[in-house]
């Protein structure tokens, strides 16, 4: 039966071992956004942990964080720091189990585009992080999403981001990475960081959210359930913005999704898939461009 895409289902089992679907060229230039989703269907993404603190006040606390979602039926994507997740297996343990999607978000968090530029070391970023998730975090696909959403050099003379991204270069050329899914970006943050660093309180940064979430109706939200800065990583109330959030937007009628449920996604895994085996395994390059919207194949 013919999907979104056009093509029939069968195409979006995944090739077999040894196919050039799996040749490690699996990083796109363009980055993936939820502005296909449905009205009032929000996809819910953390960042930069995970982090644990002792006791009821500000501090990270993702455990604790997945364990509300999970009670509240959500499947959210943890973008974990390799740095803190070796800290906290038992956290990437309990988000799993939790059904929650950790994704890779770098060792340490440089911006990629300067470090791909003065040739350091962005396969080991993320292959130091993959090492790490195989162990806890469950199957692949494996979601990547870039630190600072930095992805694509500027072209100076349009002041525009260039169309193609030097770390996915860097990284498909390395051939180890095949079966990851990214960039995925996002569609809505009130820079929740902002808010932890002043020591606002988890209402003032529910407010700027709420607003923010209202006015794009639509797509991923990112918060930052820990933060590589000390003094963020003290003031954090994701928990409570997050609590706070959910129990208003779902009486304002808004759903939550999975990553998976992104139609970007869905059309990634389609289409590649497809391509891959109408090439006999041996898809190209300018497959991997995603499309603001599905491509619809003949
Ligand atoms: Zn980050």
């Amino acid at each position: 039966m013919p999907n979104v895409l056009g093509v029939s289902t069968d195409v979006l089992k995944r090739p077999e071992l040894g196919t050039g679907a799996r040749d490690g060229r699996m990083f796109l230039h363009a980055d993936i956004k939820g502005y296909d989703l449905p009205p009032k269907t929000l996809c819910l993404t953390y960042d930069d942990g995970p982090g644990e603190s002792n006791g009821d006040g500000a501090g990270p606390k993702t455990e604790a964080l997945g364990a509300y979602l999970c009670d509240e039926g959500i499947s959210a994507t943890f973008f974990v720091i390799g740095a803190h997740a070796e800290k906290y297996p038992h956290v990437l343990r309990s988000l799993v189990r939790q059904g929650h999607t950790i994704g890779n978000h770098t060792y340490s968090h440089p911006g990629l585009v300067a470090l791909a530029e003065a040739d350091g070391d962005v396969v080991g970023e993320i292959a130091r992080t993959e090492a790490i998730l195989r162990e806890f975090a469950g199957d692949t696909p494996r979601f990547f999403r870039a630190p600072y959403g930095n992805w694509r050099q500027v072209d100076w003379e349009t002041k525009a981001d260039k169309a193609v991204s030097n770390a996915a270069e860097t990284l498909n050329a390395s051939a180890q990475f095949d079966d990851y899914i990214g960039p995925v970006n996002w569609d809505i943050s009130a820079e929740d960081f902002a808010f932890w660093r002043r020591s606002d309180s988890a209402g003032q940064a529910a407010v700027a959210y709420l607003a923010l979430i209202e006015e794009v109706g639509r797509g991923i939200v990112l918060m930052h359930d820990s933060s590589n800065e000390e003094v963020i990583r003290r003031g954090n109330q994701t928990l409570e913005l997050t609590q706070l959030l959910v129990k208003e937007l779902k009486g304002r009628a808004y759903r939550f999704v999975g990553i998976e449920e992104l139609p970007q996604v869905k059309a990634i895994r389609g289409s590649t898939h497809a391509e891959a085996r109408r090439r006999g395994g041996d898809f190209e390059e300018a497959s991997l461009t995603v499309p603001s919207r599905p491509r619809v194949s003949a």
